[in-house]
């Protein structure tokens, strides 16, 4: 089949590789009909995140019609037309049974290479760095996915591919980031950064009854979106002096009662620690620029809730003191995908949640290279870059 391989930094290529096959009795193999680009693959394409190895198909966030099932496979069947949370869960663990399904304890086989950096590892994820478990990815033809019965969901009839598509991974990834707020009424809810995941977070923060989203970004087409998409109000970070400010200012000087970070160790900030940040990562003495992360935690008003969404590295300078005296509470995950994708899937059915706008770029996956370039330079106003294989 054909396939988007990483053969080593900033070097991708659509190449024929194996296929895949039914390996366990729980296992499926799933037709991809579309695959997209996330943030998080920049990470290792641009090698700030190590352990890919030559000819790894990679991406994480897909959807399709299954064409194979195992011998244990009990409700999903052929020809289902399904989404694939991109954290692999066995449903059975103590982690999947709390519907922490990110952090499940079966699904990762490299496990150890995590334990080092984590203590204890994270669940496997498709086409990500071995120590995520080394699984194949869905920029392919066809992709397996174990315990098909745990992570297939299927796509209701009337629910577009397109949109289902990001039910995936950025839909949920942000629906957990707002969920994490607690939101209750009359809420003020900023969220940092408005890609897919920022704009999804959005979304969601509405869907669970925020009065006000306030979204922070630089970039014009994006906030255009947040507006016009998600009628959130937006501050373009480029044009003010201080964020915090504006924020303060805008909600009677108490500040926003939650606040996400969408933004991640790609962050683009601006000012004297960022530049300190770049130049430390640039020299690899500290993987993450962490000027979003500071900011959300110093924009939160007394007593709120930080949700951390963004991929982080290890970061030196986290502001802990800062999170003690205003008695924040910090919550963070990957995506518990399987805890969310049936409610957003109603939702998209019913008409209540709008996603298709974030496939900004379709192409062939014979094009997926260029799409990738598109995607990360941000040009054309890419949101996402969507692959047809
Ligand atoms: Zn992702
Ligand atoms: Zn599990």
């Amino acid at each position: 089949m054909r396939a988007l391989v990483w053969n080593g930094v900033n070097d991708l290529a659509v190449e024929t590789v194996a296929d895949p096959t039914v390996l366990n009795p729980h296992d499926v193999v799933l037709k991809v009909s579309l695959t997209t680009t996330c943030g998080s693959d920049l990470h290792f394409i641009d090698g700030y995140l190590p352990g890919m190895q030559p000819g790894d198909v990679f991406g994480h966030e897909f959807m399709g019609v299954v064409v194979e099932v195992g011998p244990e496979v009990r409700s999903t069947a052929v020809g289902d037309r399904v989404v694939v949370p991109s954290f692999i869960a066995c449903g059975t663990c103590a982690y999947c049974k709390r519907e922490m399904y990110s952090l499940c304890d079966t699904t990762n086989p490299n496990g150890a290479l995590q334990q080092p950096l984590l203590g204890y590892p994270s669940g496997g994820i498709y086409g990500y760095t071995h120590p995520f478990g080394g699984y194949a990815g869905s920029h392919a033809e066809y992709v397996r996915v174990p315990f098909g019965d745990v992570n297939c969901f299927p796509v209701p009839e009337g629910v577009d591919d397109v949109s289902a598509l990001f039910t995936s991974d950025a839909v949920p990834t942000g629906f957990m980031g707002a969920d994490f707020c607690d939101i209750t009424p009359g809420d003020t809810v900023a969220v940092f950064g408005a890609g897919a995941v920022g704009l999804m977070a959005a979304a969601s923060a509405r869907l669970l009854g925020a009065e006000r989203v306030i979204v922070v970004d630089r970039l014009a087409s994006r906030l255009t979106l947040a507006r016009d998409r998600i009628g959130a109000e937006t501050i373009d970070y480029s044009e003010v002096d201080s964020v915090q400010e504006v924020l303060r200012e805008s909600t009677g000087g108490r500040g926003p009662d939650a606040v996400i970070e969408a933004v991640g160790m790609e962050g683009h900030g601006t000012g004297l620690q960022n530049v300190v940040d770049r130049a430390k990562q640039a020299v690899r003495l500290e993987t993450d620029r962490a000027t979003p992360l500071r900011e959300a935690v110093l924009a939160c008003r007394k007593g709120g809730v930080v949700s951390i969404l963004g991929v982080y590295g290890l970061t030196d300078s986290f502001p802990t003191g800062v999170v003690l005296n205003k008695g924040l509470t910090i919550k963070a995950a990957q995506q518990h995908g399987q805890r969310y994708v049936p409610r957003l899937l109603a939702h998209l059915a019913a008409g209540e949640l709008d996603t298709s706008f974030l496939a900004t770029h379709r192409m062939s996956l014979e094009d997926s290279v260029e799409g990738y370039r598109i995607f990360k330079e941000k040009e054309d106003d890419c949101l996402r870059a969507v692959f047809q294989p």
